[in-house]
């Protein structure tokens, strides 16, 4: 078998945030390589998903692709509570193809091992349950291997469901924030997106007394919406100006730039998409303007709490879960206190439980 290893030095790349180590596995007979970048496991052994990716434009985009993503699980994981470090994979992937061949899997099964238990790893963008259990034949560290070791299953809902928990624990805690309010009767929210966390979510939201717009760009989902919900139905050019009390956005990421702020009309955003802003500065314009901001990475960790947390019952996880918003309540008032950006104090805040 041709498969290497290398521990490229990348101490110049401007993402490389002093990672502990960067493994690059390559098997040139079947076209294999991938990346393992393991930022911090001071709290303990690195958790991150892997991803599988065809449409790098070369080396590099992966290389940053891998120490931002492996960066922010370090983060993540922090502000969750949980005792994990930060770490992702990136699989190069072949042209033209959405999923690892069985062969890519069985490499990087190889790769786990040679790193020694320092990191496990499962779904990301591009992989499946399927394709860890192909490496699962030559490693154990992978998340399918560690719930059969431990005699567990995923629990109905899985990631999605416990994204949404947290998502729904952070914003009661921004609305008691900004309105003083403890339930959600008569708030209004704009809910941008419908998929697997988002449907859970509004029936919550909705049990909980508030009034609904949404948008999605898949009309049965705004049917099943207006229908179960009541909910007004928008078109998603429209979703971020609505008259509203609370932005939820939950499809993609970066939908809050230069153009959009003035738009927006709601006073708390909070919603389970990935990187909401679309730059760093974003997060000080929206304190400019008063509008209260939940960090994605601190809402959105539900998910990562029931993939890390193997065998918990659901009402373990829900308690863990609804931690977020008491780190989302800690993060606005100290935030308000020190005069800062809540994206600042989450930082802080992870910082402090690492260092
Ligand atoms: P999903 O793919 O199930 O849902 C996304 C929904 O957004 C789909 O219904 C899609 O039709 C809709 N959509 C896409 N583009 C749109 C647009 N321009 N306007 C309106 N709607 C649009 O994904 P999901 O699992 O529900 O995740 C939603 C977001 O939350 C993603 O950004 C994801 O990265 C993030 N997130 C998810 C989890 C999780 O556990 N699934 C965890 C953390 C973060």
């Amino acid at each position: 078998m041709a498969l290497t290893f290398s521990y490229p030095d990348l101490s110049g790349h401007p993402a490389y945030d002093n990672h502990e180590k960067i493994l690059c596995a390559e098997d040139l007979d079947i076209g294999f390589k991938a990346y393992i970048a393991l930022h911090n496991t001071r709290l303990g052994p690195a958790r991150g998903g892997c991803r599988y990716w065809a449409n790098y434009e070369n080396d590099n985009d992966a290389i940053g692709d891998v120490l931002r993503l492996s960066k922010g699980m370090t983060f993540k994981n922090a502000l969750a509570g949980l005792n994990y470090g930060g770490g992702k994979t990136v699989i190069v992937g072949t042209k033209g193809t959405k999923n690892p061949d069985p062969a890519f899997m069985e490499a990087l099964g190889h790769a786990l091992n040679e790193l020694g238990g320092a990191y496990e790893t499962g779904e990301d963008v591009g992989t499946r349950t399927e394709d860890f259990r192909i490496a699962g034949h030559v490693t154990d560290y992978v998340r399918v291997k560690s719930l059969e070791k431990a005699g567990a299953k995923d629990l109905a809902g899985g990631p999605p469901l416990y994204t949404a928990f947290g998502v729904y624990y952070g914003i009661k805690a921004a609305v008691k924030f900004k309105f003083g309010q403890d339930t959600l009767q008569d708030i209004r929210f704009a809910v941008k997106g419908l998929g697997n966390v988002a449907a859970p979510l509004c029936k919550l939201l909705y049990a909980d007394g508030a009034m609904l717009t949404v948008c999605d760009i898949d009309p049965s989902k705004t049917k099943m919406a207006q229908e179960l919900w009541g909910a007004k139905v928008v078109s998603p050019d429209e979703i971020i100006a609505q008259a509203v009390d609370v932005y939820v956005p939950c499809a993609l990421g970066g939908d809050i730039h230069p153009a959009s702020l003035p738009l927006i009309k709601a006073k708390v955003i909070a919603g389970a998409a990935n990187n909401q802003l679309a730059s760093p500065d974003m997060a000080l314009a929206l304190k400019e303007r008063g509008i209260v901001y939940a960090p994605d990475y601190a809402i959105n960790a539900g998910g990562v709490i029931n993939v890390v947390e193997i065998g918990a019952s659901h009402e373990d996880l829900i308690r863990k879960v609804q931690n977020i918003g008491t780190t989302l309540m800690e993060i606005f008032e100290r935030a308000e206190r020190e005069d800062k950006t809540t994206a600042e104090i989450a930082d802080i805040i992870a910082l402090e439980r690492i260092f």
